[in-house]
């Protein structure tokens, strides 16, 4: 079953042993709206595991309740992330030239004249990258 925006809003109070508000619960809607639950549950749960020293407050990052905007960074940085990767595993198939097809075609006076195409391991590559970009899985 999905999760909801709520659902993960409302573990954060009880982790952090606050009482949820109607006010806090729309400012997580608005600041997040656009991203799915799941980002937003995996980036709380990146949050929860932030050791780093907070200056101001002497204590970690992850002891303390994430505002919405300090969530929204890190799935926004999650999508970067996921878009490098593909791009740093990335690998032409091995039947183009760094992504280019050369075909033969016939030329406007009949002889054959080469064109060339985007192969497809580039344009996967690029459904994926938009996947990613957009927080949908990208298990095309
Ligand atoms: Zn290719």
């Amino acid at each position: 079953m999905a999760i909801l925006l709520g659902d993960v809003y409302v573990d954060a109070c009880e982790v952090y042993g606050r009482m949820p508000t109607d006010a806090l619960m729309e400012s997580w809607s608005s600041v997040l709206a656009g991203y799915s639950a799941q980002e937003v549950k995996q980036a709380f749960l990146a949050w929860q595991a932030n050791d780093e020293i907070n200056l101001f407050t002497g204590r970690t990052y992850g002891s303390m309740m994430p505002a919405p905007s300090e969530l929204k960074a890190l799935v926004v940085r999650a999508r970067r992330e996921a878009q490098a990767k593909l791009r740093s595993d990335f690998k032409y198939c091995g039947d183009c030239v760094n992504g280019l097809l050369v075909v033969l075609q016939p030329g406007l006076d009949g002889r054959q004249e080469r064109a060339f195409s985007i192969c497809h391991c580039v344009s996967h590559l690029s459904q994926q990258e938009r996947a990613a970009g957009s927080g949908r899985s990208a298990g095309v």
